[in-house]
Parts: structure tokens; sequence; C-alpha cells
């Protein structure tokens, strides 16, 4: 029996040669080719700007900077999230508000941000969690006669629609991850997205040291034109090494959505015959990329959600605990941001678990998570179990 991981990034021999055009060229650093997987990316989200980072928290820091949120704003985030959504604001002074999710989604609602609001709130974070898409426009419509800005927390986005477009870019901002655990993968890497050029603009700079020539831009020339820095900046530059695989990755994005929305429905399907576990679909608005396909072990369930987890390794399946609660984590519970009591967050933190769901899994290793998940629902006791 071989190891049935919870995910597996999806490369072949267009990353392998797109790789070593780039190591023949002799430029490895940022430079052609981040500046062409900007403008596929930017064309294949419908954004006007895309500014390549080293990851999507470094985007996620560069949007709230360009945004002008700083030392004592408020910015409103999902508790329920990977933490680098709450530690993005603190990396700006902000202080973040943690606020619950939806139970079907994961994501946050108008409803729920409209309640967090006070004269201090700058911002809102919201995300498509595990590439469920978050009702923008509701949202929007509760922020944008404030003049919040709104950044999409797009890192597991990419492949999402939210009605026909899609994920992020209806948003202020959208930042995007390339890390291995997502669907399009640059090893590490990360994408700001903006329809609002003068923020790109400080973006590219921000991320380069606030040179005022790129070093890309300085290579090209013998004598290399004087820079200024502008500001304090940072660096976040993606290289070249990354951008060559994105792009290939890129062309890969819709073969791998539908892929894993056919592994979806598979688990979908299995699920009807199995009480107790309510699995993560499609919202109304829009369509999931899947990137996490999460279910939640339900009281009448036999064993419980850690019980599964242990089921599941027994038979060499890698499953993973469902997202976390950040406002749980020892960064945040001491701090006055720690207090909140989100009843659905930790509803579904201690209670969900994530499905191995890749582009390469086959019939027979899906057959093999479902027969432990069908063996569970039919055990009456066992290590873990409710009953026990
Ligand atoms: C993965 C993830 C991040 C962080 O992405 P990196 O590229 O690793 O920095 C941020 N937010 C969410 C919701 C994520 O899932």
């Amino acid at each position: 029996m071989t190891r049935i991981n919870v995910m597996k990034p999806w490369m072949g021999s267009e990353e392998m040669l797109a790789l070593s055009e780039v190591i023949a060229s002799g430029w490895v650093a940022q430079g052609p080719k981040v500046a062409q997987f900007e403008r596929e990316f930017a064309a294949a989200m419908q954004a006007g700007h895309a500014v390549a980072t080293s990851n999507c928290t470094t985007a996620l820091h560069l949007a709230l900077i360009v945004a002008g949120v700083g030392a004592g704003d408020e910015v409103i985030v999902p508790s329920f999230s990977f933490i680098a959504t709450a530690n993005a604001p603190t990396y700006v002074g902000a202080r973040p508000i943690f606020i619950d999710v939806d139970p079907a989604t994961g994501c946050v609602t108008a409803d729920g941000v409209a309640a967090a609001i006070t004269p201090r709130t700058r911002a809102v974070i919201v995300v498509d969690q595990g590439g469920i898409p978050v009702d923008l426009d509701s949202i929007r419509a509760v922020c944008d006669p404030l003049g919040l800005v709104v950044i999409e927390d797009a890192a597991c986005g990419a492949g999402s629609t939210y009605r026909g477009r899609p994920v992020g870019a209806g948003a202020d901002l959208a930042a995007w991850s390339f890390h291995p655990r997502k669907l399009l993968t640059t090893g590490e890497g990360g994408m700001l997205t903006t329809s609002n050029a003068e923020w790109a603009e400080r973006a590219r700079r921000l991320r380069e040291h606030a040179m005022s020539v790129s070093a890309s831009d300085r290579q090209s020339h013998v004598l290399a034109p004087a820079e200024e820095y502008l500001e304090i900046g940072f660096n976040y530059r993606m290289t070249d090494l990354q951008a060559a695989v994105g792009i290939a990755q890129l062309g890969r994005l819709p073969e791998i959505v539908r892929r894993r929305r056919e592994i979806a429905d598979g688990y979908n399907e299995a699920l009807q015959g199995i009480d107790g576990l309510r699995p993560v679909g499609d919202p109304d608005w829009g369509t999931s990329n899947f990137q996490s396909y999460w279910v939640e072990v339900e009281p009448e369930f036999p064993t419980d959600r850690d019980g599964l987890l242990v089921a599941l390794a027994e038979a060499d399946i890698s499953a993973r605990r469902g997202i976390m609660a950040a406002h749980r984590q020892p960064a945040y519970w001491t701090a006055e941001t720690g207090d909140a009591s989100l009843g659905v967050t930790e509803r579904l933190t201690d209670n969900t678990l994530i499905l191995p769901l890749f582009h390469q899994m086959t019939e027979e290793e899906q057959r093999r998570v479902v027969d432990v998940l069908r063996a569970s629902s039919a055990a009456r006791t066992g290590a873990g179990g409710r009953h026990s």
C-alpha cells in the first residue's frame, strides 16, 4: 500500500523545459520571465495589474501598505484562515479584528463584517477559504459607502469563480499564493493584483527595495543609471526561475481545476451514502477550485474528527485537520485580539478534516479513502470513537 497524501503538485516536462531555458539565458533573478508571468496572470484573472512577490504573505503586506493601512487602524479578518491573513495587518501596526464565518462556506459574510466596523476600521481582508469564493458583492455593498478597502486573500483561489468571473477580480486588491499546497505552484511565490495603477506601481517598487530603477532595467545598460531609494522598501521579489514555472503552471490551471472538480464530485457522490459527514460545496454565487475539500464530522457520526484522522492514517492516508482558528493560537490568544468568541470558527476548526485531493489521484486511491470513511461510519466503537 502506498501513502496517499493530502496534496501533490502537478508538474512535468513543460516546467523542466521552462526552467532550463531560464538557466541557459543567464538571467535567473527577477527579469523578463517575471514580467511575462505578471502579464499572463493579470489577463487570466481579469485584473488590471499584477505584481509578482516572494509569497502571498508578502503580497498581503504590500496590499495593506499601498492601501494606506497603518498604526492604530483596525482590519477585519476571519480567524478561520491560515495565520498569514491575521499577521499581515500586524506587520503594518494595525490590529486584526477577528470575525466568524458562515458554516456552509467557511467564508466571512456581509453581516459579520458590518457588525465589526468601528471608526478605526480601515480595511477588510476576505478569504476565498479553501477555494470557496467569498460573496464579495454583498461585502462591498457594506464597505464601499464607508470608504473601507476590500482586500481579497485569494491564496487558495486560483481557478475559482465568483459570479462568472475569476475570484479576486472584484476586490480593490487581491493576494495569491503559489505554495505547493495551492493549485498553481512555483515552489514559493505570490502575486498582488489590482485595478489601481498607482497602487500597482508603488507595490512594484516596494517589493524591490523601493528602487527608482529596477535591477533588470539597470542590467540592460552597460553604464547603469544611478538609482534612488524612494522610501523604505523590501526584498519581496520573485525569481525568473519561479516565474518560468508559474507560466507553465498557469497553462495547466483549467485542466487542474476540471480534474479537481471531478474528484470532488466523486467524494460528493460517495458521501451521500454516509450519514454524519457534511462536505463543503459550491455556493450559489460561484464555483470552487476545491483547493481544500473538507468535510465536517457531525455529532451523529460514530467517530470524532481526530478518530477519523487516525483511522485514515492507519490506512496510510494522510488527511489533514481542517482550517485553523488564528484567535486560538499562542501568537494571538494573549493579545486583546484573542478574546473573540467565534462559535462557527471553533466548531469547524475542531470538527472538519481535509481529504486527499490532487490532480493525479486515481479512482483506486479515492476508493481507499472512501472505504475508510464508510468503515468508520459503520463502526460503533473503537479508538477515538465517541462511544468508546
Ligand atoms: C497559503 C495561504 C496564505 C499564505 O501563502 P504563502 O504564499 O505561503 O505566504 C495566506 N492566506 C491563506 C488563506 C492561505 O491559504
